[in-house]
């Protein structure tokens, strides 16, 4: 049984902008899936109707487990800048009512996961970009969700941070056996990461393609470095610009009109 079914999902807001739709998506347990498009197709909507912050307009979103839990993970890793890193990867739980004591091993494990001991007193100033992020995603994982929801988390972080925390994040991912979906406008990201890529179009948001990457984990730089990375870069861009999968709907030279070359170049 999926983790998660949307159906026939659509959202309007208030002004009219159609955001999303007819959505169709089911998400099983244990997916990587990157919802991968350009800027206003409607991504960061999936996210938030996912997580239940906001409602939609028709359609429906369903849970294998209705007692699940979701942690969300912004682009900013949105840190108390007066608190250290310890205080703000405990903050989930310290809403959550649990008292210090009871939250020790829990926000140490956390840290130990995301590479930050040492940096336990520190404060998000004296931080890199980069480390910042890793406080962001410690925060998510003491709360043991079982499925992330990550919005651009890499965006503003230089190349090779990313890169570093693609890797990070995938072994993460193994280890704690979570759903993630990934929003990203990085096709190769998309594709390092992910054993399904979502394509979406704008105007109005819907998926225009659903691809299985086909390569096993642990993913490494010969992976990236590959044909079939290339293959699947080459097959998602043509998606991106096309608002179609080449794949699907073969492109072929028979489907051009027929104006004979002399006539064309008159
Ligand atoms: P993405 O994450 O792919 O950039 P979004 O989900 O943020 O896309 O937005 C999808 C569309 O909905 C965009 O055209 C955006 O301008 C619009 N939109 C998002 N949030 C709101 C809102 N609160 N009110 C009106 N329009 C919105």
């Amino acid at each position: 049984m999926p983790e998660i079914t949307l159906s026939h999902v659509n959202k309007v807001y208030a002004n009219g902008t159609v955001a999303l739709q007819d959505l169709n998506l089911a998400i099983a347990q244990g997916q990587f899936i990157s919802l991968l498009g350009p800027s206003g197709c409607g991504k960061s909507t999936v996210l938030r109707l996912i997580a239940g912050l906001g409602k939609m307009t028709t359609g429906n979103v369903s849970w294998g487990n209705p007692n699940h839990r979701l942690a969300y993970v912004f682009q900013e890793a949105a840190l108390m800048p007066w608190a250290t890193v310890e205080e703000n990867v405990r903050l989930p739980l310290k809403l959550a009512g649990l008292t210090k004591r009871a939250t020790a091993s829990a926000v140490t494990e956390a840290i130990e996961r995301v590479d930050l001991r040492g940096f336990e007193k520190c404060y998000p100033r004296e931080l890199s970009g980069g480390m910042k992020m890793r406080v962001s995603i410690a925060r998510a994982l003491v709360t043991k969700p079982e499925l992330l929801l990550m919005d651009e988390p890499f965006g503003a972080l230089d190349e090779m941070t990313r890169s570093k925390l693609n890797s990070d994040l995938l072994d993460l991912w193994q280890q704690m056996q979570w759903t993630v979906i990934f929003v990203t406008h990085n096709i190769y990201e998309a594709i390092y990461l992910s054993n399904r890529v979502v394509v979406m179009a704008a105007r109005p948001g819907r998926v225009v393609a659903d691809v299985a990457i086909d390569a096993p984990y642990p993913r490494t730089e010969a992976f990236r470095a590959s044909a079939a990375f290339t293959n699947y870069y080459r097959r998602l861009s043509t998606t991106l610009s096309m608002g179609t999968d080449p794949e699907l709907e073969p492109w072929q030279p028979a489907d051009l009109p027929s104006v004979p070359m002399s006539e064309g170049a008159r």
